[in-house]
């Protein structure tokens, strides 16, 4: 630790805050993925602002009232002051290195930034296997790379688990004999994998990746060099595109029913889609949601029979079928109207709802790699049965390869498989 970084605790709170011009207060606790991928970015701020910001850290648990007082209900979170004056919003979650550095230089005069940036070194990091993406996929390469003694660094943009981590239930994962909340389940592939040894880089930036060279330089200042490159970045959700779509984003349309769901208890809400993830998070909101009215393009929904049955037998759910969404309209209440093209009568509806939701399939996520990867006529990457791509040395695996079936179970085989092969190839 850092001899830059001092600890404190409510009692002398006041004094080390209006001790300095600047300072960061940085409320942790143990056992926190979250504040252990903070603490990794943390130190080596501190070193590089040097006497120019106060670094402190304050154990959140044991200072409770305080914190709650300043009205921090999670940890990590970051807070900012000048001159003992609390500035900027406090941060918390997945925080990246360059979310602080911003903060910290709108406070620093401009020649303070210019020479404090001029100190910043690139280190360089070797190792065997670098997996970009800590989805399940990339998880699971990790724990059988690590297990298998590879120097082994996951690295992921955000907090580590994919979209798995923000599923409500998973109910056929093998092993949990009840259904598993995703986030448990993405916490125990994370917990087994640095139990394994893995070194992880989480909620960074992932500033350029050279699969040539099988370089990735993170956040500016690391620049990992592998013996073999795993992608694992998943997939996103696919947009409709339509007028209202971008723009009323978190105003009243989500991609994600568990973060948001809470949000429409007691009210009206649409979801748009007809597969599995669709049918299921319709199932979810109405745990919160007064009704769920699924908008579906066509006459047939793609998803599985038995959760089909389930929706129909649930009141509070309704279909509308063949309707295509055109535009969405928020109205002066913050309510949403739904503007569809309904196709056997060929007419024009709409409709009000309290919140959209929108689940009609991913896109892979590749935007790290423009041009490189030989791609399915879907875009996602062509991999051989070892999961390795057209390039040398580079594997994809999980949701982001070609592939027919993605499940949580799919994907950990694909890592499994990468990983088995690459320790057979470095042995
Ligand atoms: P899917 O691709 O399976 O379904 C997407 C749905 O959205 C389809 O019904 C599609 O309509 C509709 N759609 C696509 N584009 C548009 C558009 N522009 N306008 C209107 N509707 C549109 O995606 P999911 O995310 O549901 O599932 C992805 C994968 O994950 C699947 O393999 C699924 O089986 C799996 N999954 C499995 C789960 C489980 O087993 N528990 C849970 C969730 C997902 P159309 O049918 O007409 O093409």
């Amino acid at each position: 630790m850092s001899d830059k970084i001092k600890y404190i605790n409510s009692a002398n709170y006041q004094e080390a805050i209006s001790s300095q011009p600047l300072c960061v207060v940085d409320f942790y606790s143990e056992e926190c993925p979250p504040c252990e991928a903070l603490a990794e970015k943390f130190e080596p701020l501190s070193e590089l602002y040097g006497e120019n910001v106060a670094f402190y850290k304050i154990f959140r648990q044991e200072n409770r009232p305080l914190a709650e007082s300043l009205g921090i209900k999670g940890s990590p979170t970051l807070v900012f002051y000048k001159n003992g004056e609390q500035v900027h919003e406090t941060m918390t979650g997945g925080i990246k290195r360059s979310q602080i550095e911003t903060v910290l230089d709108s406070f620093l005069p401009s020649e303070t930034v210019i020479k404090i940036k001029s100190n910043i070194k690139t280190t360089v990091t070797e190792c065997d296997v670098a997996i970009i993406g800590g989805g399940p996929a990339g998880m699971s390469a990790a724990i059988y790379s690590a297990q298998s003694k590879f120097n082994t660094i996951l690295i992921d943009g955000a907090l580590f688990g994919g979209q798995v981590s923000t599923t409500h239930q998973v109910n056929n994962y093998p092993g949990f004999i009840d259904a598993v909340p995703g986030f448990m389940l993405s916490h125990y592939m994370s917990e087994q994998a640095k139990k394994a040894g893995t070194h992880f880089r989480a909620a960074v930036e992932i500033t350029s990746v050279d699969l040539e060279k099988k370089e990735i330089l993170i956040d500016g200042v690391e620049l990992i060099k592998a013996k073999r490159i795993i992608v694992s970045t998943g997939s996103s959700p696919r947009k409709l595109g339509i007028p209202g779509e971008n723009e009323y984003r978190g105003k009243g349309i989500s991609y994600c029913a568990i973060c948001d769901a809470k949000y429409y208890e007691g009210k009206n809400v649409a979801v748009i889609g007809g597969g599995d993830s669709a049918i299921e998070e319709a199932i979810f909101i109405t745990k919160f949601a007064k009704s769920v009215t699924i908008f579906h393009r066509t006459d047939t929904l793609r998803a599985k029979k038995g959760i089909q049955e389930e929706a129909h037998e649930n009141e509070k759910i309704t279909f509308k079928l063949s309707h295509v969404p055109k535009a969405f309209v928020r109205n002066s209440d913050s309510s949403m109207t739904i503007q569809l093209q309904e196709i056997h009568q060929n007419k024009e509806v709409s409709y009000n709802f309290d919140g959209v939701f929108l689940f009609i399939g991913m896109l892979p996520n590749l935007d790290l790699f423009p041009n490189q990867f030989k791609l399915d006529e879907l875009g996602y990457i062509v991999t051989d049965e070892d999961m390795k791509t057209n390039l040398k040395d580079i594997y994809a695996v999980g949701d982001v390869r070609s592939k027919k079936y993605r499940q949580i179970s799919t994907a950990v085989a694909d890592g499994t498989i990468a990983a088995i092969d690459i320790s057979k190839e470095l042995k």
